[in-house]
């Protein structure tokens, strides 16, 4: 048999990246190569994202950008699946517009990925399969892992929370919790693949196993993961600040291999707006779990996700944001400016934002993020931290790789170091990214 080849364009958030890695592990055991060239490619998947309206921009422009190929090649397969494609009436417009488009899936359709696929071979006819509700658990599927020395596990998947400018709900149906085992076994057998860092995944993983029918919780289940023997680290993203309690701090702080990091959206700073985006939780209430974490970890790393330009946002509440990012002084944040996404409540909202507006806020904001950064990187000047190796940078020449804090540092070396645990001495600190040496 001659030899397949995919290649697979992934759009969006981490969540995206690790179901690529399980439409991989399907074409793989069907027989087919990793090519990231879509000349050689005999079949491309699109795995959408419809988080931010520009990534669905990206994506037309990239499909149509295919035409003159899938012209020149009539055996070439083209597939179109992810949350994108789970909106009502966007997979059928999707075929609609993209005749040359073979095969549309759903989130919810990933486990059958393979049976469509099969079909539309046999059949020579285009295939379109979009489940609507909830997702069906699918333990069958191996990944195709592309990121070693870390790998993700899901915990859970969908959302309940329903804030106001997020289409998550909408696409990916109500949480649904892994049973322990799977999940528990999963990362036995990545540890003894060598795997060095495990990341847990969820939407909200703090509400792993409230609406399952076994009585567990997430502090639970990451309080069992830590007794596996091994050298590896444990991550967990992402949290609901409403959802982060003593429990779960405390079983951070108790484990052995869980890093002290932990990553707690805030959104706003603006009690305000707070509740016009459904967060459920005051301003007070997120710096109190702030507080409760830094109570009984000083040392731990909180980042967080900061928005601005939320509809009605004033120049108070942008100020009530400025000011809690500097009370919080977090470790690190990802700042970014509210974007319209049709199909949630925000979009209907009153009082947009001036584009000129929002500008000028991220950008005071980015500032008051940036100084801290510089602040906290002083205070790494000198000192001995251990991290995970986790990359070479071709172009550069250097390795790379995290504390447990989630702080980056990249370093020379002679020696392939990707996988270990290394200790550096930080010898610049500029803004988040720090220069070490190996010590010794
Ligand atoms: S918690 Fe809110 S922001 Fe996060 S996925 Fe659910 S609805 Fe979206």
């Amino acid at each position: 048999m001659d030899n397949k080849f995919y290649k697979i364009n992934i759009y969006g958030c981490q969540m995206n990246v690790h179901e690529s890695e399980k439409i991989a592990g399907i074409l793989e055991e069907m027989g087919y190569t990793f090519t990231n060239d879509d000349n050689l490619a005999d079949i491309i998947v699109f795995n959408t994202c419809c988080i931010r309206e520009n990534a669905e921009n990206s994506l037309i422009g990239h499909v149509g950008a295919l035409k003159p190929l899938k012209k020149k090649k009539k055996g070439l397969i083209i597939a179109v699946g992810g949350c994108m494609t789970q909106q009502n009436g966007v997979g059928e417009s999707l075929m609609k517009t993209f005749p040359f488009v073979d095969v549309v899936f759903g989130t919810h359709n990933l486990h059958n990925f393979k049976n469509l696929l099969e079909n539309r071979i046999k059949t020579g006819k285009r295939v379109i399969e979009i489940k609507e509700g909830d997702l069906s658990i699918c333990e069958s599927i191996t990944p195709k892992r592309t990121s070693y020395p870390n790998a993700w596990v899901n915990v859970m998947y969908g959302c309940n929370n329903f804030c106001t400018y997020c289409i998550v709900p909408y696409v990916r149906g109500r949480e649904k919790s892994r049973m322990p085992s799977d999940v528990i076994n999963e990362v036995k057998s990545l540890i003894n693949e060598g795997y060095k860092e495990i990341t847990l995944l969820g939407q909200n993983v703090d509400s792993y196993g409230k609406t399952a029918d076994f009585n567990y919780d997430f502090a639970d289940l990451i309080t069992e993961i830590d007794k596996i023997e091994g050298d590896y680290r444990l991550r967990f993203m992402s949290n609901h600040p409403k959802d982060v309690n003593e429990k779960l701090v405390l079983a951070v702080k108790n484990s052995k291999h869980v890093c002290r990091s932990i990553h707690l959206p805030v959104q706003s700073g603006s009690t305000k707006i707070l509740a016009l985006m459904n967060r459920k939780y005051t301003r007070e209430e997120y710096l109190e779990k702030v507080n409760l974490i830094r109570r009984h970890i000083p040392e731990c790393a909180i980042t967080s996700d900061v928005m601005v330009g939320f509809p009605n946002e004033t120049e108070e509440d942008f100020l009530d944001t400025v000011d809690l990012v500097k009370q919080a002084s977090f470790d690190g944040a990802f700042t970014f400016v509210y974007s319209k996404r049709k199909g949630t409540k925000a979009y209907d909202m009153d009082g947009h934002i001036d584009e000129a507006v929002k500008k000028d806020r991220i950008m005071r904001l980015v500032d008051v993020q940036n100084a801290i950064n510089r602040e906290k990187s002083k205070k790494y000047n000198g000192k001995t931290v251990t991290i995970l190796c986790e990359d070479y940078d071709d172009k550069k020449g250097f390795y790379q790789g995290r504390d447990e804090f989630g702080r980056m540092i990249y370093f020379y070396s002679n020696k392939n170091l990707i996988g270990e645990f290394v200790d550096v001495t930080v010898v610049e600190t500029g803004g988040i990214s720090l220069k070490g040496e190996i010590k010794g």
